[in-house]
């Protein structure tokens, strides 16, 4: 266990929400690493919460909800705040009901409709029909037409967002598969154009949403994550309390190797030394 002298560890008893990644932090694959039902239990007990955030855009958030039962983890839809959550909040901030040509599965797309936004298929010339943002998200469902429209939506000088930065994303075997960033690759390599805003972890966004909604203060707030370029960069973008685990992704090495500004404020074996702190 390693605490940064600048905060103590008994900071973390004050903290009322735990931010928790999943990949790495709560289970491997199919397995829960040990600790995490210990963990849940005692944050029900000392009325404190946990919430699940995710920069994966590909899913709803009832499959996580069904992931997790799987595991023997009760959560519910609530529980969970994705990157598309905080993409659908800020396009509201922007403009409410917007038009959007979307890279995204099926689940992505009704989930804008679902909250009022209008999906646009086809490349128009007419300025009335276009749309007012690209939004790149998780596609696994990507087709080469869809790829061309968006660029030329984006050469045309279309606001483009994506939901977040990942390369890739962790399957099973040890594989990994094409996640967005290598989709704002592909695009930039067509269109020399990135998007001008990247909602998910590192962004600060999401975790902002979560204080702003629920009202917490930063001190009260703790990110717990395995890797360092997205949830642990996230809480310190934000400015609240960050736990590395070593469950996961990150090394010892990985942290020391960091500058001293993005290192995490608390490191652990894995979650279930935050369950033996909190006990305590
Ligand atoms: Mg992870």
């Amino acid at each position: 266990m390693f605490s940064n002298n600048k905060y103590p560890i008994e900071d973390l008893k004050k903290v009322k929400c735990f931010l928790l990644d999943m990949d790495g932090t709560i289970y491997l694959g199919d397995n829960v690493i040990d600790g995490t039902h210990e963990f849940l239990d005692i944050l029900k007990k000392q009325n404190k919460r946990a919430m699940y955030i995710t920069n994966n855009s590909s899913k709803a958030t009832s499959q996580y909800v069904e992931k997790l039962s799987r595991l023997g983890i009760y959560s519910e839809e609530e529980d969970f705040f994705t990157s598309v959550n905080a993409l659908e909040y800020n396009l509201n901030l922007k403009k409410p009901g917007a038009k959007l040509f979307v890279l995204g599965t099926p689940v992505f797309e009704e989930y804008l409709i679902e909250k009022g936004f209008e999906i646009i298929k086809e490349y128009y010339n007419e300025q009335e029909k276009r749309p007012d943002y690209v939004i790149l998200a998780f596609d696994m469902t990507l087709t080469y037409d869809k790829l061309r429209i968006a660029c030329d939506y984006i050469v045309d000088g279309v606001e483009y967002w994506a939901t977040h930065p990942d390369m890739v994303c962790p399957v099973s075997g040890g594989r990994f598969i094409p996640d967005a960033g290598s989709f704002i690759e592909c695009i930039y390599g067509t269109t020399g154009k990135r998007p001008s805003f990247i909602v998910g972890k590192p962004n600060p966004c999401i975790i902002n949403v979560i204080m702003d909604k629920y009202g917490y203060k930063p001190e009260e707030i703790a990110v717990v994550g395995d890797r360092l370029h997205t949830d642990i960069m996230s809480a310190v973008n934000a400015g609240v309390n960050s736990i590395c685990v070593l469950s996961g992704e990150a090394t010892v090495e990985d942290i020391e190797a960091t500058p001293d500004k993005n290192k995490p404020r608390y490191v652990f074996d894995s979650i279930k030394d935050i369950y033996n702190l909190l006990r305590n």
